[in-house]
């Protein structure tokens, strides 16, 4: 058994939405009754509460959802575990990872490459209004298909996907029906993370944009 005396917690800031990393050492962690840990844009902040012998309770603000969540980690999980995942209970999104520090950025590392391989296919950094917003919101999108809960009120299921600067195009691929995501700000963001389905209508109020831009890029064809 390996047991890590040095913690890393790599942490989604609920407010500026980047990764912070710290580091702890376990002894430090012990030392004291709770442990504050701040952003580097010092607007939000995880606590760690050393709550009895067996365990602790972390309290972190969500990106997700909006609200506090607080987790309880046994401390066996803590120092055997090479990396602990905290998820929004109610969004599902990975918020918190605590655990080796090779363990925590190696995680990181893979969510933060899908990033750039997003900005990748888009050429530059500012296309999007908010890139870690449309990229949070096109995961979770994602997500939402990938469960079968994405489909038109047609009952088709091939969705296609326009990106806009500020927002998603969700169209059907057979009748009229699509879903405008707004994609730009970290309230847009919290809208679409508690969603847990996404139903495509003709009476969406995005559609009259929606047709003439389909209207538009017809005639471009023709
Ligand atoms: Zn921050
Ligand atoms: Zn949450
Ligand atoms: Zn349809």
């Amino acid at each position: 058994m390996i047991i890590n005396t040095s913690l890393t917690i790599g942490y989604k800031c609920s407010s500026c939405g980047s990764f912070e990393f710290f580091n702890l050492s376990l002894f430090k962690l012990l030392s004291k009754k709770d442990y504050n840990l701040t952003c580097r844009c010092n607007k939000s902040r995880v606590t760690i509460f050393n709550y009895n012998l067996n365990e602790f309770k972390i309290q972190i603000p969500c990106i997700g959802c909006g609200s506090d969540h607080v987790f309880t980690i046994s401390r066996n999980d803590l120092l055997t575990k090479t990396v602990n995942v905290l998820r929004c209970p109610n969004t599902g999104i990975e918020q918190c990872f605590i655990g080796s520090d090779e363990e925590v950025r190696k995680r990181i590392d893979s969510l933060e490459k899908e990033f750039d391989e997003l900005i990748n296919l888009f050429g530059y950094d500012n296309y999007f209004k908010n890139t870690q917003v449309m990229f949070d919101a096109l995961n979770k999108i994602h997500d939402i298909a990938e469960s079968g809960n994405l489909f038109c009120e047609c009952g088709c299921n091939e969705i296609e996907m326009l990106l806009l600067s500020d927002k998603i195009y969700l169209k059907c691929s057979r009748c009229f029906g699509v879903e405008v995501i707004n994609a730009a700000s970290n309230k847009d963001l919290k809208d679409i993370l508690t969603k847990q389905q996404i139903i495509l209508t003709t009476d969406s109020p995005g559609i009259i944009q929606c047709r003439s831009k389909l209207f538009i890029s017809k005639t471009d064809e023709n």
